[in-house]
Formats: C-alpha cells, structure tokens, sequence
C-alpha cells in the first residue's frame, strides 16, 4: 500500500504486549496476552481470528482503554497509547462485544451523550446521519430498552462512530445476530471501509474472517500464530476431505486405492483427504470404481478453524 503523505501506514501497531490478569475472587489469574506483535494496516479489513479465550478481547480493550496492559506497547494511528491516550483513543471507535447500554436514553441521546464525552461540538454532530445509516431512523426517540437486540447492537455500532473516528473495532460483532442484520451490518462495514475507514473485526468463523477480511491474524492461547493476507492463509488450506461410506463394509483399508491419505473411521466410512490442485472428486470415484468399491454414500469436509491451527502450528 502506498504510504500517503500525514497518514500512517499502520492503523495499529502492536509490540510485545502482553497482559496477564490478577486473581479474583471470580477467576484464577491467567496470563491471557504473550507479547503480541501486530500490524494492521492502514485501509483494510483486518480479522483477529482465534477461538474463544485465545486473548482477543484482552487485545481490544487494551487499545480501547478498558485493560490495563502488562507491558510492551501500542500505537494507534501512530498515537503511543501511554504517551498519547487521549489522542491515540479517539482515533478508534469500539464496538464492544457485551451490548451495554442505559435503557433510559433513546438512540439520539445516547449518540448526543457520546458526542459530547468526544468534545465534537454540535455543529459537526452527525446523530441523523449515522442513525439514518444503521437504520434505526424511524427509532431516533425511542427508548432503547424498546429495542430489539439487532437495533441494540446497531446502536452500538452507531455510538462507535459519533467522533468519525479513522478506525472502527468491531469485537464479536455477529455474536447472537441474525442472517439479515449480518448482512446490512456487514455491508456498511464495506461502505465505511471503501470511504477509507480501517476495520478491524475479531471473531472465531473462520468463514466469516474469510469472508469480511483482506487480511487475517490468528490468535491462540495469547499468541499470534500467523498474519497474512487473506488469500495466501487459504492457499494452505487448498485440501478437502472425501468420506466415503462403502457399500459393504471393509474389514481393513481397501486395496487399490494406495498412494492416497486414506484414513478408516469407526462408522465403517473411510476418509480420503486431498489437494484440491491436485486432484478432484471425479478422480477420486473413479479410483474408487477401479478398485471396485461400492459408494454407498459421499459426503465431503473442508478445514474448519482447527485445521487452520493444526496446519499452521505443525512443524
Ligand atoms: P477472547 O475474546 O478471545 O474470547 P478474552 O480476551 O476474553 O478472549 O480472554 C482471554 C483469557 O483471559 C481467557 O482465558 C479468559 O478467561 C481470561 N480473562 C479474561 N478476562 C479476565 C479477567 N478479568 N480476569 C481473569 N481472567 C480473565
Ligand atoms: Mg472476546
């Protein structure tokens, strides 16, 4: 990407951190960050992708102000967030992933509220705008608790946009939501992107990463495991599996099928896994006519979030 003159090149920039939580009365202490280096890129949608527990909200609410770090650092839009806070702070807007809202305030309020906490003065305020945006334009003076959960969440992602903030966070941002509010929320993510907004969004689909994220990170156990471009992590992951049933049940792995990764499962099926560069289903039923085995049923499996650690952190 090119570097534009007075704009970073790095939305966010992460070193070493690192967070380890203290004990409490509720949970044992738990180191949930293990020095962390991150990049994001100034312009993208940039995934943080790892299952529950790996640190991903540990890694948002350090930026957002809401966890104290252990140590290393963090820059936001080139603002250290130790040295600049303040600064650094305003250039994020974070959706968090807990809908937590005050049930008294109706949406123009709450905007209004939030406005004033970011010092945009009235004049440059865009309540209409960005509530007309999200759709939510005809519950302006509603009260939120008249919401439903969709419209909350909408809400939230409004709230994270009152100071137009050149980045915008999204934890968990589909959690509990339904198809269509995906959808809509999802394409206005593109149109803030395509307006120059950087997003940053963390989830634990893989799909939904594959779908939104030009680049994606994993993240496991407070570790990144790989940052690359959306693209090359799915090249890595260019194998499916067929499962076959066979007609009759075969006592040990069928001959004439050697050379393939064939793998027999307790239900009497057996597993063949494959590039898909290499090779495709036709060949592979046909090997199996030659071999002279019936199918009696075929179903087939392609890499789930696990496979991607398996395939990422085997030697
Ligand atoms: P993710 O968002 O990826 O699901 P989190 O950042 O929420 O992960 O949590 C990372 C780890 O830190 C988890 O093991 C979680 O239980 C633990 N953790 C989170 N918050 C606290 C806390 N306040 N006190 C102790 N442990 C915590
Ligand atoms: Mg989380």
């Amino acid at each position: 990407m090119a570097h534009q003159a007075g704009l970073p090149q790095f939305a966010i920039e992460a070193r070493g951190l690192a967070k380890t939580y203290a004990a409490s009365k509720k949970m044992p202490a738990k180191q949930a960050l293990k020095g962390v280096d991150l990049a994001i890129p100034r312009g993208s949608i940039f995934g943080l992708l790892g299952p529950n527990g790996a640190g991903k909200s540990t890694f948002i609410n350090i930026l957002a102000g809401l966890v104290n770090k252990t140590s290393g650092s963090a820059r936001i839009w080139d603002l250290d967030i130790d040295v600049n806070p303040r600064q650094a702070r305003a250039a994020i807007g974070v959706v968090p992933q807990e809908i937590n809202m005050d049930p008294f305030f109706t949406p123009r309020e709450s905007l209004d509220l939030m406005a004033g906490f970011y010092g945009v003065p009235a004049a440059e305020r865009r309540t209409d705008e960005i509530l007309d945006a999200l759709g939510l334009g005809d519950k302006k003076d509603a009260y939120v608790r008249q919401l439903s959960g969709g419209m909350k969440r909408r809400l939230m992602v409004a709230k994270a946009l009152v100071h137009t903030p050149p980045i915008l966070i999204l934890d968990e941002p589909t959690a509990g939501v339904d198809v269509e509010l995906r959808r809509q929320l999802w394409e206005y993510v593109r149109k803030l992107n395509a307006e120059g907004v950087t997003v940053v969004l963390t989830t634990h689909y893989l799909e939904e990463a594959q779908e939104m994220c030009d680049t994606i990170a994993i993240i496991n156990r407070g570790e990144v495991i790989a940052c690359e471009a959306t693209s090359s992590l799915l090249r890595r992951l260019n194998y499916r599996t067929l499962v076959v049933r066979p007609e009759t049940e075969l006592a040990s792995p069928p001959e004439g099928l050697s050379g393939l990764d064939l793998e027999m499962r307790k239900d009497g099926s057996f597993a063949i896994t494959y590039r898909t560069g290499e090779t495709s289903i036709e060949k592979l039923i046909a090997r199996l006519h030659e071999a002279g085995i019936g199918i009696g049923d075929l179903s087939t499996e392609e890499p789930d979030l696990e496979d991607v650690f398996l395939a990422l952190t085997a030697a």
